[in-house]
C-alpha cells in the first residue's frame, strides 16, 4: 500500500506533536509545521518520516513558504499530493470578561485559531484533492466550541467558528471524496491546561487546585483528557472504521455538562 502523508500545524510538541508520533507509528510520512524555530530545530532527525519546518499559521507568507516547501519535497519523491491535513494551531488567548478583552489579544486569537485554518487549508486542498477519494482533513476544536465559556470570549468564537467551517468544507468537498471533521478536547493533561487554570485561578481569586477541581467537575467522567486520546481519534478517522464519518464535531471530554463557572466566587 502506498505510504500515506499528513500534514499537521502547530506539531513541534503538545496534541500536534502525539498526532505525528502517532501517524508516524502507522508508516505515515509527515510534514510538521511550527512556528517554534528551537521547537522545530530539536525535531529534526528525531523521526523517520517526519519533516519539521518552520511555520506560522498566522503569516500567509509563511503558510505559503510551508507548502511550497512541501510541494518541491513531494514532487522529488516522485509523490502526487497528501492524504490528511490536520489543523491543530491554536492558541489559549487571554483570560478576561469579555469588555476587558485586548482588542491586540483578540485579533491574534482569531488570527491562529481561525485564519491560521483558512491559509493551512487554502493551499492543502489541492493536494488533498490528488489523493481524493480517501483524504481528509480535521480541525482541532475544542469543548469551547461547543459551550459557552466565561473568561474566554475570543478562544471560544474562534473554536465555534472552526466547527462552521468544518461542516461548510465537508459539504463543498464531500462530492470529491475529501472528508472533513472536527475533534474537540476537553481540558488536555500537561502545560498548557496548568496555564489556563492559573490564570483562572489569578482572574476570580481562587487557588490553582479549587480551579482544576471545578474544571473536572464540569464532566460526567470528572477527568481530563490526554494528548494520546486525541492522537488515537485521528487514527481511528484514519482508519476504515472512519471512512464514512464527516462534517461532525467529535468531543473527547469526559462528556462535558457545561463550562460554567462559579462568576460570584
Ligand atoms: P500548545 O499550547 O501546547 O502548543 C502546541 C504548539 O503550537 C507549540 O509547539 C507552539 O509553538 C505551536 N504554535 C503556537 N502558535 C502557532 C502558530 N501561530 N503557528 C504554528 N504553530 C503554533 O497547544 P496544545 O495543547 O498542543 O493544543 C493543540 C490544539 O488543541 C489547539 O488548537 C488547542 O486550542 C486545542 N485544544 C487544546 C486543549 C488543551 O487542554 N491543551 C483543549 C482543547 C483544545
Amino acid at each position: 500500500m502506498q505510504r500515506r502523508i499528513a500534514v499537521i500545524s502547530a506539531a513541534a510538541s503538545g496534541i500536534g506533536l502525539a498526532i505525528a508520533e502517532a501517524l508516524l507509528g502507522d508508516g505515515w510520512r509527515v510534514y510538521a509545521g511550527d512556528q517554534d524555530v528551537a521547537a522545530v530545530a530539536a525535531l529534526g532527525g528525531r523521526h523517520e518520516g517526519l519533516s519539521a519546518m518552520v511555520c506560522d499559521v498566522s503569516d500567509a507568507e509563511s503558510v505559503a513558504r510551508f507548502f511550497a516547501c512541501i510541494e518541491s519535497d513531494l514532487a522529488a519523491r516522485d509523490e502526487a499530493g497528501i492524504d490528511l491535513l490536520v489543523n491543530n494551531a491554536g492558541i489559549s488567548g487571554p483570560t478576561a470578561r469579555f469588555e476587558e478583552q485586548p482588542i491586540d489579544a483578540w485579533n491574534a486569537t482569531i488570527g491562529v485559531n481561525l485564519n491560521g485554518t483558512f491559509l493551512m487549508t487554502r493551499s492543502a486542498i489541492p493536494l488533498l484533492r490528488r489523493r481524493a477519494p480517501g483524504s481528509a482533513i480535521i480541525c482541532m476544536s475544542s469543548t469551547a466550541g461547543l459551550f459557552g465559556c466565561p473568561l474566554r470570549g475570543p478562544y471560544v468564537a474562534s473554536k465555534w467558528a472552526l466547527i462552521g467551517v468544518t461542516k461548510t468544507l465537508a459539504m463543498e468537498l464531500g462530492p470529491e471524496g475529501i472528508r472533513v471533521n472536527a475533534i474537540c478536547p476537553g481540558s488536555v493533561e500537561g502545560p498548557r491546561i496548568d496555564r489556563v487554570i492559573a490564570a483562572d485561578a489569578a482572574e476570580r481569586g481562587l487557588t490553582a487546585q479549587e480551579v482544576e477541581r471545578e474544571y473536572k467537575r464540569q464532566t460526567s467522567l470528572r477527568t481530563f483528557a490526554t494528548k494520546e486520546d486525541v492522537a488515537a481519534m485521528v487514527q481511528y478517522l484514519m482508519s476504515p472504521a472512519g471512512a464514512r464519518i464527516s462534517g461532525q464535531a467529535i468531543a473527547i471530554d469526559g462528556h462535558t455538562e457545561s463550562l460554567s463557572l462559579d462568576m460570584e466566587a
